[in-house]
């Protein structure tokens, strides 16, 4: 399998007046194109710092970082902005909607970047939002929507150009347990569909269910890395149905 990014040897120092912050010491990283990769540790590991660094957000001090062949630390900021634009998308913890647009508008946010005609804007972000389970609700504000549905806005925006990759850092982060549930599946969801590569961040355990590549980070290095299968596949279902998920849980001997 070919690996659509690697890190290699990356450090990452802050200079706070006159101390200095070591935010990643050394890290080395393969992440497969079509995974879905977590990055698992508490607060201020520097998981944030390292997926922004992925992502194109933030250089390293040192190291190398190459996303789809491309050493993006090379890159100067023109060239990383067009990067991104065509390879990446990213989600958000607080959604970061522009308050004074609709689901619609943010939707169609980065596609205006992209050069893409009104007309088109519109039935694309319409039609991603309608997938996401927003399509009664395209003109409504942020202020006017929950944090679920907020969320499946962010979504709806990272996914509505189709990206090979999309990052997310503490996604549900804001979100109760069972909208976080919905939340993953969703993403997950649409990620299995047009394979994409997910990359998320989270200091939550039960989230590495989701994922088949678990990287734990600790002290912004490495600790653990670990692959398995992907145990949360089903959609979560009212429980009175009599359903399939129960059916799955009974064949894995849950
Ligand atoms: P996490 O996302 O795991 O909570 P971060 O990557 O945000 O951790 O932060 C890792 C470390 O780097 C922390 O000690 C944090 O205070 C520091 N840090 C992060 N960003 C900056 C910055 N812009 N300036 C100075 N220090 C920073
Ligand atoms: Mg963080």
């Amino acid at each position: 399998m070919n690996n659509i990014i690697s890190i290699k040897n990356v450090y990452k120092i802050y200079q706070m007046g006159q101390e200095k912050v070591s935010a990643l010491q050394g890290v080395n990283l393969d992440i497969a194109e079509g995974a879905f990769c977590c990055l698992l540790g508490s607060s201020g590991s520097g998981k944030s710092t390292l997926l922004n660094m992925m992502a194109g957000l933030e250089k390293p001090s040192s190291g190398e970082i190459i996303i789809k062949g491309r050493h993006v630390e090379k890159m100067s900021e023109e060239k990383l902005a067009l990067f991104r634009q065509k390879h990446i998308g990213f989600i958000f913890q607080a959604y970061n909607l522009l308050p004074t647009r609709t689901a619609l508008e943010n939707v169609e946010m980065p596609m205006i970047f992209q050069g893409k005609p009104r007309k088109i804007r519109q039935k694309m972000a319409a039609d991603m939002l309608t997938a996401v389970g927003l399509g009664e609700r395209l003109h409504h504000r942020p202020s006017q929507m929950s944090g679920g549905q907020q969320q499946r806005v962010g979504i709806a925006r990272a996914f509505v150009s189709n990206p090979e990759i999309i990052f997310a850092d503490e996604p549900t982060g804001n979100l109760d347990t069972k909208t976080t549930d919905e939340v993953m599946h969703l993403m997950t969801r649409i990620a299995r569909a047009n394979r994409q590569t997910l990359i998320l961040v989270t200091h939550e355990p039960e989230i590495a269910g989701y994922m088949n590549q678990v990287v734990t980070i600790r002290d912004g290095c490495v600790e653990s890395e670990k692959f398995n299968e992907i145990t949360k596949i089903n959609e979560p279902k009212d429980p009175n149905e009599v359903n399939e998920t129960n059916e799955y849980a009974e064949m894995k001997g849950a």
